[in-house]
């Protein structure tokens, strides 16, 4: 499951419908195992068990430390939910000062890096945490993780059209990327009504993909679900919001 680790966000991505409303508070670790345990709860009627979790859903996991890894050990802890760390994934839009902080706590969780722009000047558009930490920075801090820990690091990259999704950013960040233990987690875009990123097309995903594995950079295109009924990434909470009109 995907677990979110804030009310709202105040990253201002500017292509994520979950940031559209500024961080209210923090999640408690205790609010974080409770996402888990009601999922599972609907997963014993059929004798299922979660076995994977990515800190991936609302939040930026980075700017709620404390609370994310204390709720990440009793996933892990054998007296808690006994998940392997292996099979948990944390991700960050790129807080430096967090990034090795988390680096030197060696754990085995996986580290996943909300890239989406291969330059400075697009990220900047992009992500304003980039003014704060540009690509240089954050690929030093990751360089260190690496070093550190010994772990590949997954890299998403959200494919928008005609923004991030040409030959020539396949190159830049084949580049960027060179060197680095890193893999490369495509991912077709959600469109949503507030803003005027569109999604490329299956085949264009695959040309931007043939690209990258030319270049040596092992990736994969992750299948979206939900997107019908509006409950892919970040797309159901906003469409609950804005029905109690609550979207500020
Ligand atoms: S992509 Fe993540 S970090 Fe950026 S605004 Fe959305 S929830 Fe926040």
């Amino acid at each position: 499951i995907c677990v979110s680790s804030q009310v709202g966000c105040n990253m201002g991505c500017a292509f994520c419908a979950s940031g559209l409303t500024k961080k209210k508070r923090n999640l408690t670790s205790g609010e974080m195992v409770a996402q888990f345990m009601n999922v599972q709860r609907e997963l014993d009627k059929t004798g299922e068990r979660l076995s994977h979790i990515v800190v991936m859903g609302t939040g930026e996991p980075f700017d709620n430390y404390d609370n994310v890894m204390n709720f990440l050990e009793t996933l892990n802890h054998d007296r808690g939910m006994g998940i392997g760390a292996r099979h948990i994934t944390i991700s960050t839009c790129g807080i430096v000062p967090k990034i090795r902080e988390f680096a030197d706590a060696h754990t085995q969780y996986n580290l996943a890096i909300s890239l989406h722009a291969p330059n400075n000047e697009l990220r900047d558009q992009l992500m304003p945490v980039n003014h704060a930490y540009p690509l240089e920075e954050l690929m030093d801090a990751l360089k260190e993780y690496s070093e550190k820990n010994n772990r590949r690091l997954t890299f998403e990259y959200i494919l928008l059209k005609g923004v991030n999704d040409s030959k020539a950013h396949a190159k830049q960040l084949a580049r960027l990327l060179r060197g680095y233990n890193a893999y490369v987690n495509l991912i077709p875009y959600n469109s949503v009504d507030e803003n005027a990123f569109r999604s490329v097309s299956r085949e264009e995903a695959m040309v931007f993909y043939d690209l990258l594995m030319k270049e040596g950079i092992r990736c994969t295109i992750r299948k979206e679900h939900g997107t019908d009924i509006d409950a892919a990434c970040g797309q159901l909470r906003i469409k609950e919001l804005k029905k109690r009109g609550e979207t500020e």
